[in-house]
C-alpha cells in the first residue's frame, strides 16, 4: 500500500511546493513509485513538474468535483514521478464541495483505487486549513510540515495542530504527524537556533535531522519546470532533498520492520 502523505502549512511561502516537486523527485531517485497530488489552485506543483496548467484536460478538481477516477487525471512527469495537476478551476471545487455528501473524504476515496500503484503519494497543499487541506489529511497517513523557523512560525503551527487533532478525532484516526521540516534554514541566524531548540523539545524524533537551506537553485528551478535534482543537481539545495528523501524511507523501514511479529523480524 501507499504511504500517502500531505504537505501542510496554513501559511503561504514556507517550502511546501518546494518541499512536494523535490522530495518526489528525490523519492525517485531511491526508486520509489511516486505520485504527486497538486491540491493548489495556484498550481505550483504543476508548473514546477514541468506541466503547463493552462493546457490541462483534466485535473485534481475533476476527480474531487465530479466522479472522475483519479487515474485518468495522472499523467507522467520528465522527473520520473506522476503528476495529478491542479489549476484554477479547483477553487470552484473549494465551494462545490461544501454542498456534497462525504466532502471530507473526496480525495481518500478516490485514491482507494491506485492505492497499489505507488510507494509514496505526495499531496501539496494550498496555504490555507480549507476543505481542499481537509480532503488531503482525511486522505493521509502522515502530515509532513514545512516551517521556517522564525518567531510566528510556532504560533501558525498550534491552528495545524489542532485541525489535525480534530479529523484525527473525526474521520482519520490513523492520522499522525510524519515530520516538521526546517526549510529557507539558516545557521548563523540565532532566532534560528531557539527555535529550532523549541521544535526539537516539542517534537522530539519527529523534527526532521535534514534541514533545508536557503539556496538559490531551490528558487531558480520551479521557473525550468524541473526539480533542483536535475536543474542542478549539486546545489546545496538538490543534496538537502536528496537527505530528506533517505531519511524518510529509512525511518519508514525501521518503523515496518519493528512492526512485525518478532519471529519474522529476526
Ligand atoms: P509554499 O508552497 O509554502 O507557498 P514555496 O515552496 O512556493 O512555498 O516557496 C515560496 C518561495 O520561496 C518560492 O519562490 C520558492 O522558490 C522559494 N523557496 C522555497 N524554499 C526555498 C529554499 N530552501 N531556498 C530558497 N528559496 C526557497
Ligand atoms: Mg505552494
Amino acid at each position: 500500500m501507499s504511504k500517502i502523505f500531505a504537505v501542510a502549512n496554513q501559511k503561504g511561502g514556507v517550502g511546501k511546493t518546494t518541499t512536494c516537486v523535490n522530495l518526489a523527485a528525490s523519492l525517485v531517485a531511491n526508486k520509489r513509485r511516486v505520485l504527486l497530488i497538486d491540491l493548489d489552485p495556484q498550481g505550483n506543483a504543476t508548473m514546477g513538474s514541468g506541466v503547463d496548467k493552462s493546457e490541462l484536460q483534466l485535473s485534481s478538481y475533476d476527480v474531487l468535483a465530479t466522479d472522475l477516477p483519479a487515474r485518468k487525471a495522472i499523467v507522467a512527469t520528465q522527473s520520473g514521478y506522476d503528476l495529478m495537476p491542479a489549476n484554477g478551476d479547483l477553487s470552484a471545487a473549494e465551494v462545490e464541495l461544501l454542498e456534497m455528501d462525504g466532502r471530507e473524504s473526496r480525495l481518500r476515496r478516490a485514491l482507494r483505487e491506485i492505492g497499489g500503484e505507488y510507494d509514496y503519494i505526495v499531496v501539496d497543499c494550498p496555504p490555507s486549513l480549507n476543505m481542499l487541506t481537509v480532503n488531503a489529511l482525511c486522505a493521509a497517513h502522515g502530515v509532513l510540515i514545512p516551517m521556517q523557523c522564525e518567531y510566528y512560525a510556532l504560533e501558525g503551527l498550534s491552528a495545524l495542530i489542532d485541525t489535525i487533532t480534530q479529523i484525527q478525532r473525526a474521520a482519520n484516526p490513523e492520522l499522525k504527524i510524519e515530520g516538521i521540516l526546517r526549510t529557507m534554514y539558516d545557521p548563523r541566524n540565532s532566532l534560528t537556533s531557539d527555535v529550532s531548540e523549541q521544535l526539537s523539545e516539542y517534537f522530539g524524533e519527529r523534527l526532521y535531522r535534514t534541514c533545508i537551506p536557503r539556496n538559490v537553485r531551490l528558487a531558480e528551478a520551479p521557473s525550468f519546470g524541473k526539480p533542483a535534482l536535475e536543474y542542478d543537481r549539486h546545489s546545496k539545495g538538490a543534496i538537502a532533498y536528496l537527505a530528506l528523501a533517505g531519511e524518510m524511507t529509512r525511518r519508514h523501514a525501521a518503523n515496518q520492520s519493528s512492526n512485525r511479529p518478532v519471529a519474522e523480524a529476526v
